[in-house]
């Protein structure tokens, strides 16, 4: 067990061991109150652990908004009723009109979810708390549960405060009584008790777990996600919005309105990250064209290189393919039938 952080007289930190590092002594300032003292609830929390939450956890800026996330709209009006408001008028949001505990968005990779997460950060201006939950359970062998301590304690003491947790189904995934690793168990049992304490004072506090594979969630798990959101491939028009919005930074493109609709056409099944390979790809073609007609890659200007075109999404097309599969898309509808929230 380490020590707490030494308090020196003038009340900042110094980390224990000697170490005198700079960053530990600059994040555990940034946990600190206006009197340069730690809250209360974090003083018997290691301070390594306090760290590497500050440092590698918690994101102070989100710059992500509703605006940079193409279609979704179902989701957005249900997030926005559900987290961001609460977050901004907890005067009007209790009692009966009490936030829920957690929110689970679930569906295939690559369809926003972690988008939602900080735009929820960014647009409610909450401090926003990322980490992966197979982070959790592999790079913390023994030592998880005392993260997911300190994680909830940082975030209470830095609210309005998001809690996002990718990849939930690797913390919370159905009892394996045989060959369920014993630090996972106690991860596990941790995370629960503190979601149980969420909500429970008037904190505000928002859990919001993602995952590919919501089958694998257990009971107890899914029923402390009181709302489940269902975020789909995206529709042909959000790919077209996706598509639009990627050249657009670049400016170097050459498209019609019957072009676009081909390619959202063809485009059926694709996942918003397989869009933005897609349109990776076909903004490869004029770079190696020009290249093979003799310009040298470390002097060659972007205005030496024809536009993007539809040509080069019909080629990117061969090569891009979609990563979900229909049946993998079936499971995700049985699941969203049964136990996803409608609004
Ligand atoms: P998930 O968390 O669902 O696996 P992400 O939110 O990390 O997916 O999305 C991965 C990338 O795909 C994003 O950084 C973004 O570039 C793109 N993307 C996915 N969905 C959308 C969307 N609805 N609108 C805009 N971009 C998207």
């Amino acid at each position: 067990m380490l020590p707490s952080p030494s308090r020196p007289p003038n009340g900042t930190f110094s980390c224990p061991f000697g170490l005198v590092s700079q960053r530990c002594h600059v994040s555990l300032e940034l946990l600190s109150g206006p009197d340069g003292e730690l809250p209360d609830k974090l003083r018997n929390l290691e301070p390594r652990l306090l760290e590497h939450i500050s440092n590698e956890i918690m994101e102070r800026d989100s710059n992500v908004r509703w605006d940079d996330i193409a279609g979704l709209d179902h989701a957005k009006k249900s997030v926005t009723e559900m987290v961001i408001w609460p977050l901004l008028r907890p005067d009007i949001f209790h009692g009966c009109r009490s936030p829920g505990k957690g929110l689970l968005l679930f569906g295939p990779p690559g369809t926003g979810k972690t988008m939602i997460g900080k735009a929820i950060a960014g647009e409610s201006k909450a401090t926003f708390f990322s980490i992966s939950a197979s982070s959790l359970t592999s790079k913390w062998i023994g030592e998880g549960e005392k993260l997911v301590r300190a994680l909830f304690g940082v975030a209470s003491c830095r609210t309005p405060a998001v809690i996002f947790i990718d990849e939930v189904d690797s913390l919370l995934s159905q009892r394996k009584s045989e060959g369920e690793h014993e630090s996972s168990r106690r991860i596990k049992t941790q995370f629960l008790i503190e979601m149980e304490g969420i909500g429970s004072g008037n904190e505000q506090l928002l859990l919001i777990g993602a995952t590919n594979r919501p089958q694998e969630l257990d009971e107890a798990a899914r029923r402390r996600f009181s709302k489940r959101l269902y975020i789909p491939l995206p529709s042909a028009e959000a790919r077209g919005w996706i598509v639009r919005n990627l050249l657009q930074k670049d400016g170097l493109f050459c498209m019609s309105s019957s072009d676009m609709d081909e390619i959202c056409s063809m485009t059926e099944g694709y996942s918003g990250s397989d869009m933005n390979n897609l349109v990776k790809e076909a903004s490869m073609y004029p770079l190696r064209e020009a290249l093979k007609a003799g310009k040298d890659i470390g002097k060659i200007s972007t205005e030496e290189m024809r536009a993007i075109g539809l040509q080069d999404f019909r080629a990117a097309l061969q090569e891009v393919k979609p990563s979900v599969s229909k049946c993998e898309l079936g499971a995700y509808e049985d699941w969203n039938s049964q136990f996803g929230s409608l609004c």
